[in-house]
């Protein structure tokens, strides 16, 4: 959370991308070069991260604890940013981010070859999976159309990739003018927001079911 102006800092470094860093008490800026758009792209993840808590936590920490093996953070944090991408991609339209600025890889095609190399979805490979169907359920670039390729994503495990859908159309739906009204507080002191938190738990069963039975 942020209170005062001395938690905030806004650096340039030498890596080919921006993020936001933010621990309890600071938010670090880093970006790549100096650019209104990398800069608005970040305030648009901090304000995701004031009125929702982030969608990682919830994310995360509903994930099965069986599934932590097979999904590394890195995957469900990768989820997460595309899910955000597609709740502020309008605001940070609106604050004056440049479409094609919007992220570094925005002209590219993606998840364009995994279902290319796959006729069976299991627990190896349900990484590459969802992380590149939300890559492309995430894409934020409307000249790219996804239309086929979607349709072989369906067909390695339709109840998968529909739950991967209603996730992110459930979130999207949320809105990001209304803060959220209930937290919980886990022992670990994560803050969780209970309506992101449900949903998660829900799409978990449904991908975790898909390999349970
Ligand atoms: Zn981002």
């Amino acid at each position: 959370m942020i209170r005062n102006r001395e938690n905030v800092k806004v650096l340039l470094w030498n890596e080919s991308f921006s993020e936001l860093y933010t621990t309890d008490d600071n938010v670090e800026f880093r970006l790549n070069k100096v650019c209104v758009s990398a800069f608005n792209h970040e305030l648009c993840h901090l304000c995701i991260n004031q009125v929702f808590g982030g969608v990682f936590p919830d994310l995360y920490i509903r994930m099965p604890y069986e599934l932590k093996e097979f999904l590394p953070r890195d995957c469900v944090q990768h989820i997460s940013n595309c899910i955000e991408h597609k709740l502020f991609y309008n605001l940070y339209l609106e604050i004056g981010g440049m479409k094609d600025r919007f992220i570094v890889d925005y002209e590219l095609v993606k998840g364009n070859n995994f279902h290319k190399k796959v006729t069976k979805l299991n627990l190896n490979n349900l990484h590459l999976y969802l992380g590149n169907l939300y890559s492309i359920i995430g894409d934020c670039n409307d000249r790219i159309d996804y239309k086929r390729v979607l349709t072989d994503y369906r067909k390695l495990n339709p109840k998968i990739f529909d739950s991967c859908n209603l996730l992110l159309e459930e979130i999207k739906s949320l809105g990001i003018n209304e803060p959220a009204e209930e937290f919980i507080i886990t022992d670990e002191g994560i803050i969780i927001n209970k309506t992101i938190g449900s949903l998660s738990e829900s799409f978990w069963t449904v991908v975790f079911d898909e390999f349970n039975n």
